[in-house]
């Protein structure tokens, strides 16, 4: 499969967020999000076995542990994505998987925990998510909604009132889309969405859902890669 990159750094998103993890970083995506912080991974990379992925995710976290898919989207290699979660969940480890939610997940192995970012109207990739995945989505599973502004709020919300999905998922994040080029400073200001007013927003709504920081970002510079 085609790799960007594998490393160990500290779960930044979800209800995971701060637990050691080894990430896979695949190559390739087949959206453009505006604000997207991974433009390195629509090219290039290198050519790996998947006794190779294996082997380095063992030397990382030789003794288990949280291991995330990603990409990308790591789903456009579904051919040899699916059986490397397979190998990882059979080897103990616990597997993350990272989409848009754009390809279809039923060949998803049951038991990994799948972390669906649907894409809002203000990423310029809205309405690409794939309505029939809501059924293979468990209560193991997360839903990510990156928000950059009222717009992208009221369309979150009202997906999951449309959908009554905050019983039928294990959790549901709203999260303020960060600048793709910021750097230095390792604060709010690079968010485009001031996040107290998505609190306010949320509270105000009495939202079922939880209000989630990119931690990365603000333990490392956020323009630095393998973190
Ligand atoms: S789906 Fe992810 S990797 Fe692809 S463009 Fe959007 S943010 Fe970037």
């Amino acid at each position: 499969m085609q790799i960007i990159e594998i490393f160990k750094s500290l779960q930044g998103e979800s209800s995971y967020a701060g637990l050691p993890c080894v990430f896979v970083r695949l190559a390739g995506c087949n959206l453009r999000c505006v604000w997207c912080d991974s433009e390195y991974t629509f090219k290039g990379g290198s050519r790996m076995a998947l006794d190779e992925v294996m082997q380095e995710v063992q030397r990382l976290s030789p003794n288990g542990g949280l291991v995330e898919i990603t990409g990308g989207e790591p789903l456009l290699q579904e051919r040899e994505a699916v059986p490397l979660m397979e190998r990882l969940i059979a080897a103990g480890y616990k597997v993350l998987l990272e989409t848009s939610g754009e390809r279809p997940l039923d060949r998803v192995p049951p038991e990994v925990v799948k972390i669906v970012d649907v894409k809002c109207p203000d990423s310029g990739e809205g309405e690409t998510f794939r309505v029939e995945n809501l059924e293979f989505l468990t209560s193991r599973d997360e839903l990510k909604f990156v928000i950059a502004g009222r717009r992208d709020y009221e369309f979150a919300r009202g997906f999951l009132q449309e959908h009554n999905l905050s019983e039928g998922v294990g959790g549901v994040i709203l999260s303020p889309a960060f600048r793709k080029d910021a750097t230095g400073s390792r604060d709010v200001s690079h968010c485009l969405l001031d996040p107290q007013l998505l609190a306010e927003w949320m509270l105000a709504d009495g939202l079922d859902a939880r209000l989630g920081l990119q931690i990365h970002k603000f333990i490392w510079d956020p323009a630095l890669k393998g973190v």
